[in-house]
């Protein structure tokens, strides 16, 4: 009876117990060094520049147009700083494709505003505009950190990063006290509190002087002391407040990992560690991008729509002497971002049996959208064979799911915009549990066997 039920039905099984000690070392290894990554990168520019200096270490050079390319060769190419593609040269023409993987960098978080800065009732205060998809409620009475970089009219770039250090100070924005909230607490949690109401404090001591906005003078003059900069340089600046969390290890049997832009850093260091991890010369050339600009559409220069990612890919294939249109064609896209990871605390928004659960891996999504599959790259069954097969060849745990209930809601990734440029492209990624809130949860086991799945396809003989 029981021989039939195994040869005949599915059955998932939990990943502990289906991994043996040297795996449960081997993640936990590897967790310690992307909770380091998740720690310093808090905006996709930080991302970037510690993937760069990680790529480097491991003999990544800078590819400059016109460079000669052989099968072995580690290059990368940085979109403005913002976004990063990388590459190890494969022993096959470009023509018969590459394996690339795409994950995005960028999170919500709190923009400052072009024009953040003001006082009123003497306390001083930055204008904010949130980016990407966010519970507002969950931004406020946070300490916040501020992040970004300023552009002066003479070309400098000033980087900021203000309550990184322990002796930094950080920020927040404040809610009512819930004495006085009955108004408040009455109404539709979307409009407890509102987009125009994320204003950060930042000040309280008035300059020593006569005149108006004293406090805002002072909060001016300490940041004309650190930066050198005025008001007006506000206008071509990107601030970012981002939550001021320390990541950490989440449970009393530390399996948990929670921290702030697990969406997407967790799948980005997944496949960024994998392509630093290839050993010798990969059968086909592997590419691992690190997009921005997901969370709002994957729209402008650096996001997943831009045409940098051809550019690069062209250079690749002009160089080399191969058709970037056959390439395209011939190439097989891991679109690496997160999905949602059943939650017991709410149950009614899943449907069970095709929910992805935290400790089952590496979580493939056929399709994404919303409302009837609307919106989705909705990859072929050939590919999903195809994941299958390189997945049971090299002992990856992984699951199949989809997210939340029929008509619940929805969402998309880059995959979209990958299939649309004629690549086979299949979501998979990292169950997540708070996605989007300043402070989300993964599962060690999960982000591991991401890392080992984005390998496993890297390292296919083709
Ligand atoms: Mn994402
Ligand atoms: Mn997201």
């Amino acid at each position: 009876m029981d021989e039939i039920r195994e040869k005949l039905f599915y059955e998932q099984k939990n990943g502990y117990d289906i991994i043996g000690t040297e795996e449960r070392i081997a993640l936990e290894d590897y967790s310690r060094e992307y909770m380091q990554f998740l720690n310093y990168a808090r905006t996709e520019r930080e991302a970037v520049k510690l993937a760069i200096d990680l790529a480097k270490a491991e003999g990544f050079v800078e590819y400059k147009y016109g460079m000669e390319l052989k099968p072995g060769m580690k290059i990368y190419r940085s979109n403005r700083g913002k976004a990063l593609m990388l590459a190890v040269m494969g022993e096959k023409c470009l023509c018969e494709g590459a394996v690339i993987a795409g994950a995005h960098v960028d999170a919500p978080r709190i923009d400052l505003k072009q024009k953040p800065l003001y006082e009123t009732d003497e306390l001083a205060y930055f204008k904010t505009h949130y980016y990407g998809g966010i519970k507002k409620y969950q931004w406020v009475t946070i300490p916040l950190e501020l992040h970004g970089v300023v552009a002066l009219k003479n070309g400098e770039v000033l980087d900021v990063a203000i309550g990184r250090e322990s002796e930094d100070p950080q920020f927040v924005i404040t809610d009512l006290l819930p004495h006085l909230a009955k108004d408040q607490v009455s109404k539709p949690m979307n409009e407890g509190i509102k987009g125009e109401g994320l204003n950060i404090l930042i000040g309280s001591v008035p300059y020593a002087d006569e005149g108006k906005d004293r406090v805002k003078l002072a909060v001016m003059s300490i940041l004309n002391d650190r930066y050198g900069i005025a008001e007006e340089d506000f206008l071509s600046a990107e601030l970012t407040a981002v939550p001021a969390f320390e990541v950490r290890e989440i449970g009393l049997d530390r399996s948990l990992i929670g921290g702030y832009g697990h969406d997407d850093r967790v799948c980005a260091f997944a496949e960024l560690k994998a392509m630093l991890d290839l050993e010798g010369v990969p059968s086909k050339t592997c590419v691992c991008i690190l997009a921005d600009k997901e969370e709002i559409g994957s729209m402008g220069v650096s996001g997943m729509q831009s045409r940098a990612f051809e550019c690069f890919m062209e250079d690749l294939c002009e160089q080399t002497g191969a058709s970037a249109r056959r390439c395209f064609e011939n190439s097989f896209c891991i679109s690496a971002d997160v999905c949602n990871a059943f939650d017991p605390n709410f149950p009614e928004v899943s449907e069970k049996r095709n929910e992805a659960k935290l400790n089952y891996g590496m979580g493939i999504c056929k399709f994404t959208g919303a409302r009837g599959k609307s919106g989705t790259s909705d990859a072929s069954a050939e590919v999903v064979a195809h994941l299958r097969r390189i997945f049971a060849d090299n002992d990856v745990v992984w699951q199949m799911c989809e997210l939340g209930k029929v008509d619940q809601g929805g969402g998309g990734t880059i995959a979209q915009f990958m299939a649309n440029r004629n690549i086979d492209t299949i979501d998979a990624g990292v169950p997540v549990l708070s996605m989007h809130a300043p402070f989300e949860v993964v599962s060690k086991f999960d982000c591991y066997m991401t890392y080992k799945g984005v390998l496993s396809a890297y390292n296919e003989k083709y």
